[in-house]
């Protein structure tokens, strides 16, 4: 039987982010999860199916080596029908983070036998940034309230699951019977449980308190992306490893400068003398104001290019460049005195339009900056 396309089974487009790959992943196994099929094969299949797809398009390597030979993969092929359920389900503790819908079958942290130390919850903050601050990159110290472990709280074992915060249970599945490790109840899966609690502090152990961190942000970030800090988020209840810090970037428009990826986009008005005889003028830029010279003759519509005075890529893939678009003003009213000045100017030659071979049209202009 001629295998699924793996992008077709998640239901998901060859463009798809990691993000969006796991989302999808996460509604297909749900939907064929074998708690919610009991005895169907079919279903059993497609959720495997899934699982293996999901294998492979969540790794960048073997991603991009299905992306470019598909199936005939070379090494072998991607792990063809060789997934097991234990497999599958140790997946999961990545996928499903706490409070995952198969917790009740199949126990926090995944049930893969891997360690179930808790995680504590991830903080999420926004952060607005100027374009200069983009440019250059920044650092900035932001208060933050975590929860933190309140100051003389001890924990003990947890007498339930002796310290492991699992407790093992026999699950049956249409594949028989399989042993699968539940988070302990008592001590939610730390482990540990409070031993001495001073007062005003609830079960957790945990107290907010106002956190001052510094948080350095590259140069090139862009609107909406996140940044994440490991280990700055709240502290797990009984101990065990802190949850994230994520910042999301919002970036602040710019009075003059438009974005554009790693380009910046300026318009300038000049008038129609200073366009005819030449001049040089100021344009606000990133890191402050430059002036450029503006050639005698220069008609509307040119783009002039500031090389290596745009944003630096945040990859690292070089400096974008800042693109001056110049817009010729045509006065919108006229004295009287001033049309009989350009009366005199009516029909002489160098007035008349004369566009030759080197005048680009619009449709140039933006080939040209979109083919680099
Ligand atoms: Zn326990």
């Amino acid at each position: 039987m001629a295998k699924r396309d793996y992008y077709e089974i998640l239901g998901v487009g060859k463009s798809a982010s990691a993000e969006e790959i796991k989302k999808a992943y996460r509604q297909v196994a749900m939907k064929y999860h074998p708690d919610r099929n009991p005895g169907d094969k079919q279903a059993e299949e497609k959720f495997k199916e899934a699982a293996e797809a999901y294998e492979v398009l969540s790794d960048q390597d073997k991603k991009s080596q299905y992306d470019r030979f598909g199936h005939a993969s070379p090494g072998g092929g991607f792990r063809g029908q060789g997934m097991n359920m234990e497999d599958i389900f140790s997946q999961f503790g990545d996928i499903f983070g706490g409070g995952s819908p198969f917790e009740s079958f199949f126990g926090g942290g995944g049930g893969g036998g891997r360690s179930a130390r808790r995680k504590g919850s991830n903080l999420r903050i926004k952060m607005k940034l100027s374009l200069d601050e983009i440019a250059n990159g920044v650092e900035k110290k932001i208060k933050v309230n975590r929860l933190i472990r309140a100051e003389g709280v001890t924990f003990k074992n947890c007498v339930s699951c002796g310290g492991s915060g699992q407790v093992r249970k026999v699950v049956n599945t249409m594949l028989g019977q399989m042993v699968s490790a539940t988070t302990c109840a008592n001590c939610g899966g730390s482990g540990q449980v409070l031993d001495h609690r001073p007062p005003g502090v609830d079960s957790s152990g945990l107290v907010s308190k106002e956190d001052l961190i510094t948080i350095k942000v590259p140069a090139g970030v862009s609107d909406g992306m996140q940044l994440s800090m490991g280990g700055k988020g709240n502290e797990a209840p009984g101990g065990g490893v802190p949850g994230d810090l994520l910042i999301l970037i919002e970036e602040q428009e710019d009075k003059f400068l438009k974005r554009d990826g790693s380009n910046v986009f300026y318009d300038l008005h000049i008038s129609f003398i200073d366009a005819a005889m030449g001049t040089s003028v100021e344009v606000p830029a990133i890191g402050g104001r430059v002036r450029i010279k503006i050639d005698p003759g220069t008609q509307s519509g040119k783009i002039l290019r500031l090389r290596g005075k745009g944003l630096k890529d945040i990859n690292g893939y070089g400096t974008g460049d800042q693109l001056i678009h110049i817009n010729v003003w045509t006065p919108k009213k006229l004295s009287s005195e001033e049309k009989a000045k350009l009366m005199t100017l009516k029909d002489s030659p160098n007035f008349q339009p004369q566009p030759d071979a080197d005048e680009k049209g619009f449709f140039e202009r933006m080939k040209e900056y979109f083919g680099g």
